[in-house]
Formats: C-alpha cells, sequence, structure tokens
C-alpha cells in the first residue's frame, strides 16, 4: 500500500524531474510534401507497415488549399470544397498511422544511406523518399490577382471552366497550356480572349492552328493585363497594348493564367536528375535516378496536374516504394 501511495505522489507532483522525449527522426519512408499526392502516399505506406514520416511544408495541403469548389474529384457527388478534401486526406493518413509534421525540408542528402531530409531544426532518415512537393502556377504579379484568385481568377481551366458558363473569359499566355486551356474554355464561355505579350505564340503549330480556327477565341496580341477589378468576384478586366500604350476595359468573369509553373524543386539540384525547366525526370515509373527516391505528382508531371492524378501517382509512388524495401536487404 505505501509502495502505491509513493507512486501516486511522484506522479502528480510538479517538480518531479521530466525526461523530455526524444524526437523520433528514423523512418522507413519519408515524404515531402503533403498535397494528394503526399497524403495519398501517406495512406498507401503506413497501411503497407512501414513507419512513415510526412513533412507537410509551408502549406499543407498544396494548392487546393487555394482553391474554392472541387467538382472533378470523384466520390463527392456534390463536390467539395478543395480545402475540406485536404482535410480529410489528411485525418485518413493520420489514421492509417502516418506521423505528419508541419516542418519544411529544407535540405536532403541522398548520397549517403539512410537518406536524409533536413529541417532548420532537425535531421530525419529514411529507407526511402518519395518527393510530392508539387509546383506552383507562375502569378501575374497584380494587386487583384491575390483578391479575386478563386473569385473569377484560376490557373486550371479543367477545374474551374465549368463554373463560367455563358461568360466571357480571359487566358493569359502563349504557350501550349494557355492553348489547350483556351481551347477547352470555348466549350462554356460566350468568347475566350487569349491574351498574349508578343505576337507569336509559343505553343506547338498543331495547337496553334487548333485555336486560330476556333471561332469563340479573339487574339489579343502584344497585350498584358494591367488591372483586375470587381467586389465580391472579379467582373472586368483591363488590358493593355504594348506597342500602342492603349487600355482597354473588358468584361470578363473569369481570368484564367496560364503563363507557366515552376516545380518546387530548388532544393534537389545536384542530388537528382531534373530536366531543363526544374521537372524531376523519372527513370521508371515514379523512380528517379537516384536509389530510394521516388516522386510523385506535380513535382515531375506538368502534363495532368489533377488533384486526381496526383493522387494516383502518390499511389504508385507508395506502391514502388514497397517493393524497393521489400526486395532490398534491411
Ligand atoms: P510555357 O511553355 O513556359 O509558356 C508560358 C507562356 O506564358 C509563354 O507564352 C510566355 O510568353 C508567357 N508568359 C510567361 N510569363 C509571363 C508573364 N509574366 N506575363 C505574361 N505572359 C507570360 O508554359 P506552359 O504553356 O505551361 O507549358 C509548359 C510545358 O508543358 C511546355 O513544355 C509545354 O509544351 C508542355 N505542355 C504540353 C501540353 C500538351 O502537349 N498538350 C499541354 C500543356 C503544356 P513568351 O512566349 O513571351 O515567353
Amino acid at each position: 500500500m505505501a509502495g502505491d501511495a509513493g507512486a501516486a505522489v511522484l506522479e502528480t507532483r510538479d517538480d518531479a524531474p521530466k525526461v523530455p522525449e526524444k524526437k523520433k527522426t528514423k523512418f522507413d519512408v519519408i515524404i515531402i510534401g503533403a498535397g494528394p499526392s503526399g497524403y495519398t502516399a501517406g495512406i498507401y505506406c503506413s497501411r503497407a507497415g512501414y513507419d512513415t514520416l510526412i513533412l507537410s511544408g509551408i502549406l499543407p495541403g498544396g494548392q487546393l488549399v487555394n482553391t474554392t469548389e472541387v467538382e472533378n474529384y470523384p466520390g463527392f457527388e456534390n463536390g467539395i470544397m478543395g480545402p475540406d478534401l485536404m482535410i480529410d486526406m489528411r485525418k485518413q493518413s493520420q489514421r492509417m498511422g502516418t506521423t505528419i509534421i508541419d516542418d519544411v525540408a529544407a535540405d536532403v542528402d541522398f548520397r549517403r544511406r539512410p537518406l536524409k531530409v533536413l529541417t532548420a531544426s532537425e535531421e530525419y532518415e529514411g529507407r526511402a523518399v518519395i518527393i510530392a512537393t508539387g509546383a506552383n502556377p507562375r502569378k501575374l504579379g497584380l494587386e487583384g490577382e491575390e483578391k479575386f484568385a478563386g473569385r473569377g481568377v484560376s490557373y486550371c481551366a479543367t477545374c474551374d471552366g465549368p463554373f463560367f458558363r455563358d461568360q466571357e473569359i480571359i487566358v493569359v499566355g502563349g504557350g501550349d497550356s494557355a492553348i489547350e486551356e483556351a481551347t477547352f474554355l470555348t466549350k462554356f464561355a460566350t468568347n475566350v480572349h487569349l491574351v498574349h505579350r508578343r505576337e507569336e505564340l509559343r505553343a506547338s503549330k498543331i495547337m496553334q492552328k487548333r485555336a486560330q480556327d476556333n471561332e469563340k477565341i479573339v487574339f489579343h496580341w502584344n497585350s498584358i493585363v494591367t488591372e483586375i477589378k470587381g467586389d465580391q468576384k472579379m467582373r472586368q478586366v483591363v488590358l493593355k497594348n504594348l506597342k500602342t500604350d492603349v487600355e482597354t476595359t473588358h468584361n470578363a468573369g473569369g481570368l484564367f493564367v496560364a503563363i507557366g509553373h515552376t516545380p518546387n524543386t530548388q532544393m534537389f539540384h545536384g542530388q537528382i536528375d531534373l530536366d531543363g525547366d526544374g521537372y524531376i525526370t523519372l527513370e521508371e515509373r515514379t523512380r528517379t535516378n537516384v536509389e530510394g527516391v521516388f516522386a510523385a505528382g506535380d513535382v515531375h508531371d506538368k502534363r495532368y496536374r489533377q488533384a486526381v492524378t496526383a493522387a494516383a501517382f502518390g499511389c504508385m509512388a507508395a506502391i514502388d516504394v514497397d517493393k524497393y524495401l521489400t526486395e532490398k536487404p534491411q
């Protein structure tokens, strides 16, 4: 009895010496990034029994956190808000056992084993790493751009085009993405105004021809957007002709910015193979040129860039990791 009482006293004393809990830093799999690809990879890796860490980065949830309604992610009859979808994916991954730390991976060392991922204060070790850091759409840098993001301004026609039925739409850019988006948006818009800063498109000839043959696409050459106007929603866009300096105001419900993406691969330069645009190049399926390092989502995919394809790549990377770790002796 006395012994028990003593233990109770020790447990409740405020000044009892506390042994700091040692932070866990060794994992089977480290996933860098917490968009649809990172969370899906987390779900699959944890469910397969691997001790898995997600370092979620600056913006847990990725690009979908800046989106409003998502209508094209399967499983949600009435759509779902982007941030809600990402919260659910995060919880699902945690329920499977994934450790999620909201910290930013600042550096990696893939030259030694185990693989290392470093934040400002910690060094994590993993037997395998999945890079799911995504890509960010390039911005115009205009004042109203952020204010009207999700309220007229969009960076993804496939995602948001159907919200702009029977409205005038502006598309900025002259590459394949801009032409593809402009062409896609003619399904919904009354007219699509393609605004390009030069008088020659960068897009491939076949895509150019397709756009030029489309009666709904109006070209505004040598032009840039100088202002985005509106109230609760975007209502107007001001264009400036760079040759004449003349500004014109256009009523429009949507402004799609398609001036390229920047993959989040700065810390991987010199560590893994990247293409000329900075995207990760894959050797086979989701495998990079470095043993044990895999990539999933927009960080290597410049073509599809959808939440559902990113999630699918996350699943594929996790399955590839499972195969790799199963075949590799500890
Ligand atoms: P991109 O080829 O880099 O084109 C970006 C476009 O935006 C260029 O026309 C550029 O103008 C313009 N631009 C850049 N910064 C600007 C700014 N601040 N203000 C106004 N305009 C600006 O990017 P992308 O179209 O996203 O394509 C990326 C890659 O994916 C390419 O290799 C492309 O071929 C590929 N892709 C392929 C397909 C397909 O095959 N179906 C579809 C989409 C993308 P300038 O021309 O004056 O530099």
